[in-house]
């Protein structure tokens, strides 16, 4: 292989790059909240509710202490609970069919449309009919594109199934104009630092027009008491600490900013990897208008463990996400699925790698990660 001029250090993500333009802006807000003595459920909580509200279009949001609960919440707030089966794609993080499986539920797994790695609507169109008694279907909008919605929410429609998004990946990003998170039921967010807005520690929030839902959601997060001590439901303890949201009213006002970057630098990976006569394939435009937030770039690379090890050896961090479908996590045997189930799903397993896209990289960086990737395949 030739060898390369100049070796960088690329970090996968850079949150110290990132975090250092609004460090003295954040530390003055933590140093406020502490003084305030308000951890739990402060002002800056409902604050923070408000301004995502508002950011994904819709009058309700409810802070919770992670995505993973967020899931959870709207699943439970649904009234979703033992035996009930729940559809979702099985190339996902694992949170998405483990939050289904953990309040008693049964995760149905559809395959994936392989160029945007999300639920496959004609997929999902053949696998109802095979459950009709669904309870509710659970789109993934993976690294930040939107799943195809619009025959989602139709087939949701037909079967009387609730629809809740998760938007885990995806804050800002949108699908005909409309915020992800907005267009189900119920719309799940998380705030773990690496997303693009991201806490320093965990949190998490759900969004709806329901308020009713938005009233439940809220009542669950503090074990299903709409008032304190009066219990309705069994809920659970998941709080959004004051802290973390008083942190991210500050990231909000950057999110933009760095989604703008992170599409410029994708920008840049096609401009240099597309043409190139490479065998990888780069992340593909939908066929409806979407705008793509790239919480992750992800590519498909043949060789691809030894393109990511070739990356490291030379300063570049890449991740697969995820390297196992969930239908063959260990946790799912007894769900009966067995290898071959879910082609696209398992063959995505196989070839994607996600590379640096942050808003901190300078251009210099992705020509470099792209060189390496050049020589990779000479
Ligand atoms: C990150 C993530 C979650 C879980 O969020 P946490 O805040 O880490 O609990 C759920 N689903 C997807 C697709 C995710 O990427």
């Amino acid at each position: 292989m030739t060898p390369i001029a100049e070796k960088r250090k690329i970090p996968l993500l850079d949150l110290k790059s990132l975090h250092r333009p609004i460090r003295e802006e954040v530390i003055a807000e933590m140093t406020r909240v502490i003084d305030a003595n308000a951890f739990i459920m402060g002002e800056d909580v409902k604050l923070l509710e408000k301004a995502i509200a508002a950011y994904c279009h819709v009058p309700f949001a409810v802070g919770c202490a992670s995505g993973s609960d967020a899931l959870l919440l709207a699943l439970m707030a649904a009234g979703i609970g033992h035996g009930d089966k729940v559809l979702t794609t099985p190339f996902s993080f694992f949170a998405t069919a483990g939050s289904i499986a953990r309040i008693g539920a049964i995760p149905v797994f559809v395959d994936i449309d392989p160029a945007t790695f999300n639920i496959d609507p004609q997929a999902l169109a053949k696998v109802i009919e095979r459950h009709p008694d669904a309870k509710a279907i659970m789109p993934v909008h993976l690294f930040g594109a939107c799943a195809d919605m619009d025959p989602i929410m139709a087939i949701a429609r037909q079967y009387g199934c609730l629809v809740i998004e998760d938007g885990a990946q995806s804050i800002g990003a949108e699908y005909k104009g409309i915020a992800a998170q907005s267009i189900g039921e119920m719309g799940c967010i998380s705030f773990f630092p690496s997303k693009n807005l991201g806490a320093f520690g965990d949190g998490g929030m759900v969004v709806t027009r329901d308020e009713a839902l938005a009233k439940k959601l809220a009542a669950l997060r503090v074990h299903g008491a709409p008032k304190k001590y009066f219990h309705d439901w069994v809920g659970i303890n998941s709080r959004l600490d004051t802290l973390q949201a008083a942190i991210l009213r500050v990231k909000l006002k950057h999110l933009d900013g760095e989604t703008a970057g992170r599409q410029a630098n994708a920008d840049r990976y096609r401009a240099l990897l597309g043409g190139a006569g490479l065998p990888i394939t780069l992340p593909q435009a939908a066929s409806y208008q979407t705008r793509h937030i790239y919480n992750q770039f992800v590519i498909r690379a043949p060789r691809r463990d030894g393109l990511k090890t070739f990356l490291q050896e030379n300063g570049v961090g890449s991740e697969i996400y995820y390297p196992l479908s969930l239908h063959q996590q260990v946790c799912f045997a007894y769900l009966g699925y067995q290898e071959g189930d879910f082609p696209e799903s398992e063959k995505a397993a196989a070839e994607v790698l996600a590379l640096p896209v942050h808003s901190a990289l300078a251009e210099q960086d992705i020509a470099y990660v792209c060189e390496l990737i050049r020589a990779f395949y000479r």
